[in-house]
């Protein structure tokens, strides 16, 4: 039996948890194109049927509603598992606190457990929130980090730090070949409008004519990778054999109210900004060192800012007008 009834096994096939999520559908194109089967897994809690609409019917596609940190029971063969699923903007793990730390912790310990049956690969998200409000600057993969882990931001940061605790205890103990990618601050289109990240929120303020809703006073840093490049990297790193963590973003580091400057400029709203407190632990800044990435994978973002933000505008217009 396999998920895939009725089918020659001449393709390999991935499992894609969060695979209705923003980054999770992103990769199963990327998958599919390569010519793999994708099983993806998700409970809809923060993903959305949206992103994979365009899949039905697709032979090589096979969606289950499933809670990942439920055993995850799934017949045949499996070559990649990815494991993708977790409420990931801060908004997000601030409403789903306790899911936050089960899927990063029980839904970890379960796709790995999966992965070992199978005698798969093993990919997981992680995050740059690893390194919390970091000490360091840029971040290299040898920082341990600065986190709060009693904070609100600690249901996700402890729980990915748990989560690729225990992918190294797999790879060491079990021998399994794992990977780790810590994922700076992606965007694209498929971001929630409404997720509160501060892209989908700066864009859908301006596009509504609304203030910009800039936390503390917007000095704070960021640095954003388009998705395609993020994905790019992502598939690199499965099918190499670095199992230590790799950080993937793009180094183009600014501060927020140069982010929200830019905005008001591509959109032409004449939107204003509204200074908002800033949140609990938010970090002061943030910018991978891609060093690691670029010599082990020969990875380096492609898309610029301005190509990146104008397509994502596109999306979120054609969003709002469908509204
Ligand atoms: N931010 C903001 N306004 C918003 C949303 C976010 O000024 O409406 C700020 C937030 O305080 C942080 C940065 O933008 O400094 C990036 O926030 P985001 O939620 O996108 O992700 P983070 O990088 O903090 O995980």
């Amino acid at each position: 039996m396999d998920v895939f009834t009725n089918q020659k096994r001449t393709k390999k096939t991935c499992v894609v948890t969060g695979g209705a999520g923003f980054l999770g559908s992103h990769l199963t194109d990327r998958l599919l194109a390569a010519g793999y089967r994708v099983v993806g897994i998700d409970n809809l809690l923060t993903g959305n049927v949206r992103n994979i609409e365009h899949l039905a019917g697709n032979a090589d596609y096979r969606f289950i509603e499933h809670d990942v940190t439920n055993f995850i029971y799934l017949p045949g063969e499996v070559d990649f598992v990815f494991h993708f699923a977790s409420p990931a903007s801060p908004i997000d793990y601030l409403e789903y606190p306790i899911p936050t730390l089960k899927v990063g912790a029980h839904g970890t310990h379960n796709t790995l457990g999966l992965a070992k049956s199978k005698g798969a690969t093993y990919l997981i998200a992680s995050t740059s929130e690893v390194y919390g409000d970091p000490l360091v600057h840029p971040q290299t993969e040898d920082y341990w980090g600065n986190v709060n882990p009693i904070g609100p931001r600690g249901v996700y940061d402890e729980a990915k730090r748990f989560a690729e605790a225990m992918t190294m205890a797999y790879h060491r103990f079990h021998r399994l070949d794992t990977k780790i990618v810590r994922i700076f601050n992606t965007y694209g289109p498929r971001m929630r409008l409404e997720d509160g990240r501060v892209v989908p929120a700066f864009i859908g303020q301006a596009l509504e004519g609304k203030p910009l809703t800039v936390f503390g006073d917007g000095s704070q840093t960021r640095s954003f990778c388009f998705v395609s490049d993020l994905i790019e990297g992502i598939f690199r790193l499965a099918h190499s054999d670095c199992h230590d963590p790799v950080n993937i973003g793009n180094p183009n580091e600014m501060t927020i109210k140069q982010f929200g400057e830019a905005i008001i400029a591509k959109t032409g709203t004449d939107s204003q900004m509204d200074f908002r407190p800033l949140p609990v632990d938010d970090p002061q800044v943030r910018q991978p060192d891609i060093s690691k990435a670029k010599a082990l994978l020969d990875w380096q973002p492609k898309v610029t800012f301005d190509e990146g933000i104008a397509e994502t505008i596109r999306y979120f217009k054609s969003f709002l007008s469908a509204r």
